[in-house]
């Protein structure tokens, strides 16, 4: 679902221009506001919508996932640790869905090359590296070993 920007929020302050990694988020010269200058070379990853302080990206329901669908907009209530999906259906029906912010604090990720090199017996494990510890479970369900 590629976003776009609704022009009477944007104050083209340029943050969703400098978060997009895809550069498509782009300031129109003459009206100063920010567009998505390709919306089929948009990730959806949805940092400028996280990034826009001002709340002025929307994106645009696909019709397999919104059918009737015009509108989607993301509301973040950061003190609350809420974000909130608004979908607008054209017949005016109106759905919200709710989800926890599960941040991360700034920094606190461990880079790769912080972890022990896996050890090479490890290799046929269906396990991905340093799981389960990374997800910060005792265990993961396996399936059988192949014959
Ligand atoms: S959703 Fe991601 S790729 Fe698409 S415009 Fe926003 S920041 Fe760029
Ligand atoms: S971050 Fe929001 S307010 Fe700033 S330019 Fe982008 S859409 Fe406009």
């Amino acid at each position: 679902m590629p976003t776009y920007t609704d022009m009477t929020r944007c104050d083209g302050c340029g943050e969703c221009v400098d978060i997009c990694p895809s550069d498509i988020m782009h300031i129109d010269p003459v009206n100063r506001r920010s567009y998505n200058i390709e919306p089929n070379f948009c990730w959806e990853c949805y940092a400028c919508v996280k990034a826009c302080p001002q709340q002025a990206i929307d994106v645009r329901g696909y019709a397999d996932f919104v059918p009737l669908g015009h509108k989607v907009r993301v509301l973040r209530k950061e003190k609350k640790g809420l974000v909130f999906w608004k979908v607008t259906f054209r017949d005016g029906r109106v759905k919200e869905f709710t989800f926890p912010i599960r941040t991360t604090p700034w920094g606190s990720i461990k880079s790769p090359s912080a972890y022990e090199a896996p050890d090479p017996s490890e290799l046929s494990s269906p396990m991905l590296a340093h799981e389960p510890a990374a997800l910060k479970v005792e265990t993961l369900p396996t399936l059988p070993p192949s014959n």
